[in-house]
């Protein structure tokens, strides 16, 4: 019973070897050809990759002032290719920080022109409107009223919590009396 059963092995496997439908395309696997084509391809997703890595860098040093985390962002993109910079692109800043900057000017000239942010004349040191001396170098800011001590603007002429006028006396007296003496 052994001796037909080798023979019928021989025979069921010997057609199947020539007649593969896949044959053709195992052939082309095993070409140059194929060989060629996926060297290319690999050359490709390497090239694109770097190329991938190296935007990372650009685009992170515009949009991270932190010099670690753009090394992290870099080394991301390296390690993992493609996901990296796909992590990268969703986590980055929104902004770049030269606008960042440039708006942070803006707000800074805003508050300047709204009188928001009041400096000392002499020492720079920031001040509230309330303030009549300067808490830092003691230099006198506006006056006090006569009768409720708030502090008032040297433009105004009355006070606006009393309504109490503003006695532009003391300083006209002393330059008027100049001269005189
Ligand atoms: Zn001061
Ligand atoms: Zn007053």
């Amino acid at each position: 019973m052994a001796a037909p059963t080798t023979t019928a092995d021989e025979t069921t496997t010997t057609p199947v070897e020539d007649d593969n439908p896949l044959q053709p395309v195992l052939d082309f696997f095993d070409s140059s050809l194929f060989t060629a084509l996926l060297q290319l391809t690999l050359f490709f997703f390497v090239a694109l990759w770097l190329a991938l890595v190296f935007w990372t860098f650009k685009d992170a040093r515009r949009r991270i002032a932190d010099p670690v985390l753009v090394a992290v962002a870099v080394a991301t993109a390296l390690i993992f290719p493609f996901l990296g910079v796909l992590v990268y692109v969703i986590l980055r800043p929104p902004e770049y920080l030269d606008d960042v900057r440039e708006r942070e000017l803006e707000i800074r000239a805003m508050e300047k022109r709204l009188g928001a942010n009041m400096r000392c004349p002499y020492c720079r040191h920031d001040v509230e409107p309330s303030f009549l001396s300067c808490p830092v170098c003691t230099t006198k800011l506006k006056q006090a009223c006569r009768r409720c001590k708030s502090p008032l603007d040297p433009a105004w002429q009355l006070c606006p919590y009393c309504e109490t006028g503003v006695r532009q006396g003391e300083p006209d007296v002393a330059v008027t009396r100049a001269p005189i003496l």
